[in-house]
């Protein structure tokens, strides 16, 4: 199951309440949220404790670029549609059998085949495990990596800053 929160693959999520919505998180998300079963209804005030929570959370992931300036920062792969490409065809597996195959439509594989559209923290993923590869690498965040990540935003990205 995936945590709704921070994406991780875990055996057991739960669900829980953050702000007014209902999700499914691992147990390292859930403090975060009032738990769904011990009464924490939408709608209800989050306590002071959970909205400082959240602030530090928010505070935590808008300083993330500046704080690993100088150190590593993890991306996908500039070639992250080639890597896919041939861990398929090594496996003598056609775009239509390898998308069945892992439940995904035809088109979207094709388009992440061809670096035109980058796969979600899930889809990646799923065709790291499915495949046994790797999509992302760690690059040292120094000068010449600042330019990098102003570049086209990805969708893990957008969802990062929400
Ligand atoms: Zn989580």
């Amino acid at each position: 199951m995936i945590c709704e929160m921070c994406g991780k693959d875990v055996p057991v999520t739960r669900p829980v309440f953050i702000e007014r919505s209902k999700i499914n998180v691992c147990a390292a998300c859930a403090k975060f949220g009032e738990d769904a079963k011990a009464g924490g209804a939408p709608g209800s005030a989050p306590s002071a404790v959970a909205i400082e929570q959240r602030l530090e959370r928010r505070r935590r992931r808008m300083g993330t670029r500046d704080a690993y300036a100088g150190t590593e920062t993890v991306s996908l792969v500039e070639d992250y549609g080639r890597v896919v490409r041939e861990a398929r065809q090594k496996r003598g597996l056609d775009l239509d059998e390898f998308s069945d195959s892992i439940g995904e439509r035809r088109g979207t594989i094709s388009r992440i085949e061809a670096n035109e559209l980058v796969p979600d923290d899930k889809l990646r993923k799923k065709l790291e495990r499915e495949l046994d590869i790797t999509l992302m690498e760690t690059v040292q965040a120094s000068g010449a990596v600042t330019a990098k990540s102003q570049g086209p935003m990805t969708l893990e990205d957008f969802i990062k800053r929400e």
